[in-house]
C-alpha cells in the first residue's frame, strides 16, 4: 500500500509512460512497468509532464507586497539604462524599513508562501534584512514563517545586511544575533560599501560568521553597471582560501555583462574551483550574469524569482515557470535544448546550488513533485499555469489549504 501512485506520467528525457509510487516522503518505484499494489491517492497523468518540484534561491521575502508602501523612484533607479542608481535604489527601497513591523509582513509573507506552494515552488532561500533599521524584524517573521510553512514550502532564512556591514556600524552584532535566533545562512553585499577594503572586510566578517555557524553563504556580489566591481572575484577566492568548496553562492552579478572577456574567462573558472553558483535574475535589472556564456564554460547557473511586487520589480507570483518564461525571452533561449537549460535552472541546478539533500526525480529520491497540466517543457513555459497536482514531502497539497 503505497501513500500516492502516479500513473502514464511523461518524465523529460524518457521515452513511454511512467508509474512512481509514493510512500513516507520518498519516491519508492518509478518504472514502465505496471504498479499493482494499492494506493491512498492515484492521479492518472494523461501522459502529462511529472517533473521535480521548482526550487527558488533568490527572493527578497521580507518585501514582498511593499510596492504599495514605495514611491517610483526606487524602481527607476534601479531600472535605469546603466544601473549606475542601483545603490540610490537600495537606500530609497530602505524608506520602506522604517516601520517594518511583523503585523504586516507576516500576512505578506505567507501571501506569498501559498503562491509558491500551489505554484510547485517547493524550496526557497529567502532573505531577511538585517540592519539599523529593519534590526531582526524581518528575521523574526521569516522564521515564524518558515516554521508554520514546513513540510509544504521549506524555507532557508537567509540573514541578509542589505546596507553593508562597514557603513553600518553594528550590523556584524545583529547578523550575530541573526544567526543565534536560528536563520540558516548567512548573506551579504560587499559591493555595496564604499571602499574594496571595505568590501574585502565585508566578506571576511560574513565568512567568519558563515564558518562559526557551520552555514552556506549567499551574497549579492557586482550588482551594479560598473565594470571594475570584483567582488564576484573576492568572494570565490575567499571561498576557495578557507576550504569551503560548494558552500558559497552569488547572486546577479550584473556587473558581470561589463567585464572584458579575458577577466570573465578567469573568475567563471575561479567560480568553478569553489563549485560556486550563480543565480541571475534577468528580469529584475536592464544587466545580468552572462548566463549563456558561464553555461558554456561549464558553470553552475540558475534563474531566481529576486522579488515579488517590491521597490525593485512589480510584479511576480513565486512561479518559477513564469520566471523561465521572462528568461526565455531576455536571454534568447527559445530552442528546445534552451528551454531544457531553463527548466534544470528552476529545478536540478537551483537544489544543487542551495545543497537540497536528496532532491531529484529518482527512486529513493525525495518526493517533491509536480504533476503539470503540459506534456514537455515548451507547452509549460508558453501557459506557466500553476501545476495540476503538487506533492510535497510525499503529500499531495490540496489547494483550498492554501487559497487565502
Ligand atoms: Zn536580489
Amino acid at each position: 500500500m503505497y501513500d500516492i501512485l502516479i500513473k502514464n506520467a511523461q518524465l523529460r528525457h524518457k521515452d513511454g509512460r511512467w508509474n512512481i509510487a509514493i510512500e513516507k516522503g520518498l519516491i519508492q518505484k518509478l518504472t514502465r512497468q505496471p504498479i499493482r499494489a494499492k494506493a491512498g491517492k492515484v492521479i492518472d497523468a494523461g501522459g502529462n509532464l511529472v517533473t521535480e518540484s521548482y526550487v527558488n534561491t533568490h527572493l527578497h521575502l521580507c518585501k514582498v507586497y511593499t510596492l504599495e508602501r514605495m514611491d517610483a523612484k526606487a524602481l527607476n533607479a534601479y531600472h535605469g539604462a546603466d544601473m549606475g542608481g542601483a545603490m540610490t535604489a537600495i537606500e530609497l527601497a530602505a524608506r520602506v524599513k522604517a516601520d517594518y513591523n511583523e503585523k504586516w509582513i507576516l500576512p505578506n509573507v505567507r501571501k506569498a508562501l501559498k503562491l509558491a506552494a500551489l505554484n510547485g515552488n517547493l524550496h526557497i532561500r529567502a532573505f531577511a534584512d538585517v540592519d539599523s533599521k529593519a534590526k531582526l524584524i524581518a528575521v523574526k517573521a521569516l522564521l515564524k514563517a518558515r516554521n508554520e510553512f514546513k513540510g509544504i514550502v521549506d524555507v532557508q532564512v537567509c540573514a541578509f545586511p542589505q546596507d553593508g556591514v562597514v557603513r553600518e556600524p553594528g550590523t556584524v552584532d545583529l547578523m550575530k544575533e541573526a544567526m543565534d535566533l536560528g536563520a540558516d545562512v548567512v548573506g551579504g553585499i560587499p559591493w555595496i560599501e564604499f571602499t574594496d577594503k571595505d568590501e574585502q572586510i565585508h566578506i571576511d566578517e560574513m565568512m567568519k560568521l558563515a564558518i562559526a555557524y557551520n552555514t552556506d553563504i549567499s551574497m549579492l556580489v557586482d550588482d551594479a553597471g560598473d565594470s571594475t566591481l570584483k567582488t564576484l572575484e573576492m568572494l570565490a577566492v575567499r571561498t576557495i582560501e578557507e576550504g569551503r568548496i560548494g558552500r558559497s553562492l552569488a547572486h546577479h552579478a550584473r556587473a558581470m555583462s561589463l567585464y572584458p572577456t579575458p577577466y570573465f574567462k578567469k573568475v567563471a573558472a575561479l567560480l568553478r574551483q569553489a563549485a560556486m553558483g550563480v543565480v541571475s535574475d534577468p528580469h529584475t535589472g536592464p544587466l545580468h550574469a552572462r548566463v549563456k556564456e558561464l553555461l558554456e564554460e561549464g558553470n553552475l547557473v540558475c534563474l531566481g524569482q529576486d522579488d515579488i511586487s517590491d521597490a525593485y520589480y512589480p510584479y511576480g507570483q513565486n512561479n518559477m515557470q513564469e520566471v523561465a518564461f521572462l528568461a526565455s525571452h531576455l536571454l534568447w533561449m527559445t530552442t528546445y535544448p534552451e528551454m531544457e537549460t531553463l527548466y534544470d535552472m528552476i529545478t536540478i541546478n537551483p537544489a544543487k546550488c542551495i545543497n537540497l539533500p536528496n532532491f531529484g526525480l529518482k527512486e529513493k529520491g525525495n518526493a517533491n513533485l509536480v504533476v503539470l497540466d503540459a506534456k514537455n517543457v515548451c507547452e509549460a513555459f508558453r501557459y506557466h499555469k500553476a501545476p495540476m497536482h503538487v506533492i510535497s514531502h510525499g503529500k499531495l497539497l490540496k489547494a483550498s489549504h492554501l487559497k487565502d
